[in-house]
Order: structure tokens, then sequence, then C-alpha cells
């Protein structure tokens, strides 16, 4: 059975394919067309306008919460994905395959939106004033890479600690 990759990457926990897990079970082989990467899909959602800087501040500053909000979101994601993953066995990079994708899916999707944050941040920055982000979650601001186990671990363990 194969495993895919649902379009709502399990952000949405009433989703009808996945029914929130993130996962969806083909029997079916995968049409060969759906090999063939979408331009649509290779663009990056961007929160920002094509005209940033004909936007006044408090408009600029409007947008920040929306890309917080949703970095906070793909992170709580990303944590219970990672939780999930029985990092003492030794072939979970083997076994849980798919839930690894979605982590360096949703890991290259918040750095498009950390990209975004950049954009305001230089938009917004003058000589003086310096704009602070608030992150709400632990992962929101850090870089993963998703191919490191020791990184993966780390992230985990320091976040455990926050926790208590
Ligand atoms: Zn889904």
């Amino acid at each position: 059975m194969a495993v895919q990759i649902c379009t709502c990457e399990g952000l949405d926990v009433k989703c009808k394919k996945c029914f929130g897990s993130g996962y969806i079970n083909t029997d079916a082989p995968e049409p060969a067309i759906q090999s063939v990467p979408k331009k649509g899909t290779v663009k990056q959602e961007s929160f920002l306008p094509e005209h940033l800087h004909s936007l006044s501040r408090k408009e600029i500053e409007n947008i920040v919460p929306k890309i917080i909000d949703t970095l906070d979101l793909k992170s709580k994601k990303q944590m219970q994905i990672l939780n999930s993953i029985p990092f003492n066995t030794t072939t979970f990079r083997r076994d849980f395959k798919a839930k690894f994708e979605l982590l360096q899916k949703i890991e290259d999707e918040k750095q498009a939106l950390r990209n975004d944050l950049d954009v305001i941040s230089d938009a917004l920055t003058t000589s003086k004033y310096t704009i602070a982000f608030n992150y709400g979650h632990f992962l929101s601001d850090k870089v993963m890479d998703v191919t490191s186990n020791r990184d993966l671990k780390t992230l985990i363990r320091t976040y455990k600690k926050l926790k208590k």
C-alpha cells in the first residue's frame, strides 16, 4: 500500500480525504502524469501583495499576524509528526518516509513565510524603528534540517524541556 501526502498536509482536522492525519493510503498505482511537476504547485504561497511598497506601514503590519499564525500552525503540525516518529528504532527513516517528506514540505513552506517576514522587516525597519516578531510556537523561527537525526532529536528535546 502506497502512502501519499494529503493536499491539506494534515492541517485540516476535518479533512474528508485524510481525516486530519495528513496521509492518504492509495491502493491504485499513481497515474504517470502525477509525477510531472505542475507549474502551479512549484510556486510557494505568499501573503505579500505585489505592490508592498505602495501600502501604508499599518497595512503592512496587519499582514504580519497572518503569516505568524500560519507559521505557528505549520510548526505545531511538524512537532506532532516528530513526536509520532520512533527515533529509537533503526529503521525509522525507511518506515516513515512519508512523514519525513511531509516534514520537509512543511519546512519549505515555512521558509517561504520567513522570507515574507524578511521582506516586511526590510520594508518597515528605519533608523529609529526595528520590527520584532513574536512567535507562538517554539519551531516557528527554527530552521529545521529534516535530513539530520541529531538536529531533529535536539529540537524535540529542547521543546520538551520548555514544556516542563
Ligand atoms: Zn487532508
